[in-house]
């Protein structure tokens, strides 16, 4: 048997138990305790008055109480185990079960986890599991620690010393993630996977590398934007003269085109059951098709990349077909405006939140989302002017027709009778979205 208040002190959180006693009564000045069962109670100090047991009669005089007084007192017994208390004191982290642990350890993220690898070996080889590491995002690197703390850079922190020391930490944390072999779920990168002449790319190789290395059977959130490489210094790229500048970047263009396509045949191959993507996309019937065999994709934000390459409208009619599963999409595409072939038709029976803010010469003369419930939409500063107004359906006929379960249109949440009739409201946001002669005018 073990000590009741050794026993009492392992109960983890509790450790200042409020204990009460009874006073003294109106009649009688008398010294606590007064009652045989107060005294009673007090000897355990873990259990209050809650069990309807507070003296209502003075065992000396036999007067009734109106209402019992109580006063805080301190119990000897506790006060001497405090030491016990510190002794035995366990963290309930301790106690949970490991899987429980790596769970929150997964919300670390990269800094916190190396922090927290010095508190214990315990906590070293949970933060070294493969398991905590399901949300991996490269994009939390800084350049230098100035940069880390919002500080300005002191005159001796070079940009191009500073870049080289970032690129070999980021190594040194692939070598360490290959090793570990994470069960990664999210994974959010930043590179310009064309940035030297080798052929292929050292970025490409190294995505390539990396993912490779990961437990890839829940990866369903990949996040790449392949386009730059941060924090690299311009005083890398020196060029003769501007010819050769622009010769060179049109070269690098066209390079880096051909990775994008290396990277999304290895995705399409690697990653069939990915549910999330998000990367700037160059639209070519090459890049169409990898992109749709991703069938079971449920959410798709596809970023404009510089070049002005359009969308045809049938290339869009293709993917919201082969697509079935998608309730979210984002589309950056910029058209000519001039042109007034790019009038596209949304077709899509579950689709439920449509973003084209950042598209620019992009109109829709006809919807038919019987789900749709969010609806983002721009007028940018340049269209409306070059095409011909009378061509294009009023945004809100569109609306009417094609989206009945309409909630929000550009965050803002619309009336259920908006159907029914234009009020003002409606009538001022489609001021900034609609095309039409009526509104853009
Ligand atoms: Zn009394
Ligand atoms: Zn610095
Ligand atoms: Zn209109």
């Amino acid at each position: 048997m073990t000590d009741p208040v050794e026993e009492a002190c392992l109960q983890p959180m509790v450790l200042e138990p409020i204990i009460y006693e009874a006073g003294t009564c109106e009649n009688q000045e008398l010294e606590v305790p007064v009652f045989d069962h107060v005294t009673e109670v007090t000897e355990n100090p873990m259990i209050g008055f809650e069990g309807g047991i507070a003296p209502l009669k003075c065992t000396n005089c036999g007067s009734k109480r109106k209402e019992p007084k109580w006063k805080k007192v301190e119990d000897p017994n506790r006060r001497q185990s405090k030491r016990l208390v510190i002794k035995n004191f366990k963290l309930p982290f301790e106690e949970l079960p490991l899987d429980c642990k790596l769970h929150i350890f997964s919300y670390l993220d990269i800094f916190e986890k190396g922090a927290v690898c010095m508190v214990s070996t315990q906590w070293r080889s949970l933060a070294y599991h493969s398991s905590s590491w399901s949300y991996i995002n490269l994009r939390l690197f800084s350049l230098c620690s100035h940069q880390k703390q919002h500080i300005k850079c002191p005159r001796t922190c070079q940009p191009t010393d500073a870049y080289n020391r970032y690129m070999r930490r980021l190594s040194a944390f692939y070598k360490t993630l290959s090793q570990i072999k994470p069960n990664v779920r999210t994974f959010i990168m930043t590179a310009d996977i064309d940035e030297t002449k080798n052929e292929p790319s050292p970025w490409l190789r190294l995505i390539i590398k990396l993912l490779e290395s990961f437990n890839r059977i829940r990866l369903t959130y990949i996040d790449i934007d392949w386009t730059v490489s941060p924090y690299r210094p311009s005083t890398l790229d020196r060029y003769c003269c501007l010819i050769t500048k622009v010769r060179s970047s049109v070269r690098h263009h066209e390079d880096r085109l051909k990775q994008f396509l290396s990277l999304l045949k290895y995705l399409t191959k690697r990653l069939p059951g990915l549910l999330y993507l998000t990367m700037p996309f160059h639209w070519s019937n090459i890049s169409l098709g990898l992109l749709c065999k991703f069938r079971h994709l449920q959410k798709l934000n596809l970023k404009h990349y510089f070049s002005f390459k359009p969308l045809p409208p049938q290339f869009l009619t293709v993917l919201l077909l082969c697509l079935p599963r998608l309730t979210d999409l984002t589309l950056a595409v910029v058209n000519a405006t001039f042109q007034t072939r790019h009038v596209y038709r949304v077709r899509h029976p579950n689709l439920q939140s449509l973003d084209i803010t950042h598209c620019t010469g992009f109109f829709i003369r006809d919807m038919d989302l019987p789900a749709l419930k969010n609806f983002s939409v721009k007028r940018n500063p340049w269209q409306g002017y070059l095409v011909n107004p009378n061509f294009l359906p009023c945004l809100y006929d569109v609306l009417k027709r094609g989206a009945p379960e309409l909630h929000v249109l550009n965050k803002c949440r619309l009336y259920p009778y908006w159907k029914e009739f234009l009020y003002l409201d409606l009538d001022a946001a489609l001021k900034h979205a609609c095309p039409c002669v009526k509104h853009a005018t």
